[in-house]
C-alpha cells in the first residue's frame, strides 16, 4: 500500500543518511586533525554529538522500566517463566560460544607471540579480585536506594594503607616528608628501611553510572507482581504502557536528528584519537583477531542459530536492524542504542511486543557476546606478549571469567576494558598490561557493541519464535487488563 511504501522510503532514507553521516564524520575528523584545534574548539565542535548521546541516554531509564513492567505484567505466569528461562539460557549459551570462538582464533593466529611491546607499567598497584567483582555484581542487583540506582552503581574501592615495619633516621639521606600539619614548617628527613610496603583495604564506593542491572531486576519483579494482581494492578500497567508509547514516539522523532549528531560524534572522536601511525604493526594482528572473531560470531554463528531455531532467513532479519547497528557503531553503547533496537524490532522485524520489551532490556544489560569474545582474546594476547604459557585449566578459567566480566560490564563505551581486570587477575596476568591495548580499544569497542546489539536483537527473534504459541498473533498477545496492546 501507499503507506507501507512511504514507511519503506522513510526507513531506508534514514538508514542511508546515518551511514553517510558515519562516513562524513570520519572524513571531517581526519581533515580537521591537521588544523590542531584547541581543546575549547573541540568541545564546541563535538557539541551536536554530545547532544545525540544525551538524547539517547535520557530515554534509557523510562524505556527500561516501562518495557519490563508492561511487558512482563501482560504475560501469563507460565509464559513469563518459559520466556525468562529461555532468554537467560540462550544468552549464557551464546556468550560462552563467543568466548570459545575468541579463544580458538587467538590461539590459532597468535597475535602476541614474538611481539615486543612497551606497556606503561603503573607500578604493580593492587587490583580488585574476582571475588570483589562478583560481590559488586550481586550488590548492584539489589540496589539499596532506587533513586540512587538511577545515577550511581556500586563499585568497591581500594584504599592504600602504608605499613612501615622499621624506621631509621639518618641525616644524610634525602627522603623528605614535609609535614604540613607541623606549624613550624620543619622538614623531617627519613630513610625508611626496608622501603614501606603499601597494603590495600577494600571499602565501599560508588561510581557515577546508572545501575542498569539493579533497575532491570526491580522492574522485572514489579512487572511479574503487577501481572499477578490483575484488575488492581491495571492502572499502573496502563501508565507504563503510556510511558512506553511516549518514549517510542520521542525516539521516532529524535531519529531525524541522529544523522546530524552522528557526523559530529564520529568526527569529534577522530579528532581526539591518538596518532594511528604510532600504533604500528604491534596491535595490527590483535585487532584483526578481534574483528575476525566478531565477524565469525555475529555474521556466521548467530545467524546460523537463528536459521536453525526459526527456519527463517537471518539476513532478512538483520537487514531490519541496520539502523540500530549504525547507532551502535556511532555511540559505542548498547544501552544508548536500546530505543533504536526496540524501534527496529517492532517496525521492521515483526517481533512480538511483549517479547521485545523483556528480551531487549535484559539483553542490553547482561548479554554482551562481543565484549566477552574481546575479553578472552585480549587476555590471551596479553599472555602471549608476556611469554606466559596458559594451560587448559587457565583457558577454562578465562572462558568463565570472560563470560562473567561481560555480564558485569555496563552497556556504555569501553566498559569491557575495565571489567577485563577480573579476567587477567584470575589467571595471574598483570592487570597493568591493559595499557597495551588501550590505544586501539575505542575502535574495537564500536564493533563489539554492534555484535552486542545484534546478539540481543536476534535473541528476541528466536525467543519470539520459540514461544509463538504463547503469543499467537505476532505482537498482539492481549491481556484483558491492557488498554493499549
Ligand atoms: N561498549 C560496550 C557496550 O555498550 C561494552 C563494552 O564492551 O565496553 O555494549
Amino acid at each position: 500500500t501507499e503507506r507501507e511504501e512511504t514507511g519503506y522510503v522513510k526507513r531506508n532514507g534514514l538508514l542511508t543518511l546515518s551511514v553517510f553521516a558515519v562516513l562524513t564524520g570520519c572524513v571531517l575528523g581526519a581533515v580537521l586533525r591537521g588544523s590542531h584545534l584547541s581543546t575549547q574548539a573541540k568541545i564546541y565542535f563535538s557539541f551536536p554529538g554530545e547532544l545525540l548521546m544525551r538524547m539517547l541516554k535520557m530515554l534509557i531509564l523510562p524505556l527500561i522500566t516501562s518495557s519490563l513492567m508492561s511487558g512482563l505484567s501482560s504475560m501469563e505466569p507460565k509464559a513469563c517463566c518459559r520466556v525468562g528461562v529461555l532468554t537467560v539460557t540462550y544468552y549464557l549459551w551464546t556468550t560462552f560460544i563467543a568466548v570459545v570462538v575468541g579463544i580458538l582464533l587467538v590461539i590459532i593466529i597468535k597475535p602476541g607471540v614474538g611481539t615486543e611491546m612497551d606497556s606503561i607499567r603503573l607500578g604493580g598497584g593492587p587490583v580488585m579480585t574476582s571475588a570483589d567483582a562478583l560481590l559488586d555484581l550481586i550488590r548492584n542487583m539489589v540496589p539499596s536506594n532506587l533513586i540512587e540506582a538511577t545515577f550511581q552503581q556500586y563499585k568497591t574501592d581500594l584504599v592504600p594503607i602504608l605499613k612501615v615495619s622499621r624506621v631509621t633516621v639518618q641525616p644524610d639521606f634525602v627522603y623528605a616528608i614535609p609535614d604540613e600539619s607541623d606549624p613550624s614548617g620543619r622538614t623531617v628527613f627519613l630513610e625508611l628501611t626496608p622501603p614501606p610496603e603499601i597494603h590495600y583495604k577494600t571499602r565501599p564506593g560508588n561510581s557515577q553510572q546508572m545501575n542498569v542491572l539493579g533497575i532491570v531486576i526491580f522492574s522485572a519483579t514489579m512487572g511479574l507482581l503487577l501481572g499477578k494482581m490483575g484488575e488492581r494492578g491495571a492502572p499502573l500497567v496502563n501508565v507504563c504502557q503510556c510511558v512506553n508509547e511516549c518514549v517510542m514516539k520521542i525516539t521516532n522523532t529524535a531519529v531525524w536528528y541522529f544523522p546530524f549528531g552522528i557526523i559530529f560524534l564520529v568526527a569529534g572522536k577522530i579528532l581526539d584519537m591518538q596518532d594511528p601511525s604510532n600504533l604500528g604493526k604491534k596491535l595490527g594482528w590483535y585487532t584483526i583477531t578481534v574483528l575476525a572473531g566478531l565477524f565469525v560470531h555475529g555474521l556466521i554463528l548467530l545467524p546460523f542459530f537463528y536459521l536453525v531455531l526459526t527456519q527463517k532467513n537471518p539476513f532478512t532479519y538483520i537487514r531490519g536492524l541496520l539502523q540500530a547497528l549504525v547507532i551502535a557503531l556511532a555511540t559505542s553503547s548498547s544501552s544508548a542504542t536500546l530505543p533504536i533496537t526496540m524501534k527496529c524490532l517492532l517496525e521492521n522485524c515483526n517481533v512480538d511486543r511483549q517479547i521485545a520489551r523483556f528480551v531487549l532490556p535484559v539483553g542490553a544489560t547482561i548479554n554482551m557476546d562481543g565484549t566477552a569474545l574481546y575479553e578472552a582474546v585480549a587476555a590471551i594476547f596479553i599472555a602471549q606478549v608476556n611469554d606466559y604459557e596458559l594451560d587448559f585449566g587457565q583457558l577454562v578459567t578465562i572462558s568463565i571469567t570472560a563470560t562473567a566480566a561481560s555480564i558485569g560490564a555496563a552497556g556504555i563505551p569501553q566498559a569491557g576494558l575495565v571489567t577485563m581486570v577480573i579476567v587477567l587477575t584470575s589467571v595471574g596476568l598483570p592487570p597493568d598490561d591493559i595499557t597495551l591495548i588501550v590505544a586501539i580499544d575505542w575502535v574495537l569497542d564500536r564493533f563489539r557493541t554492534m555484535i552486542n546489539v545484534l546478539g540481543d536483537a536476534l535473541a528476541a527473534g528466536i525467543i519470539g519464535h520459540l514461544c509463538r504459541k504463547d503469543f499467537p498473533r505476532g505482537g498482539t498477545y492481549k491481556n484483558k487488563h491492557n488498554l493499549h496492546d
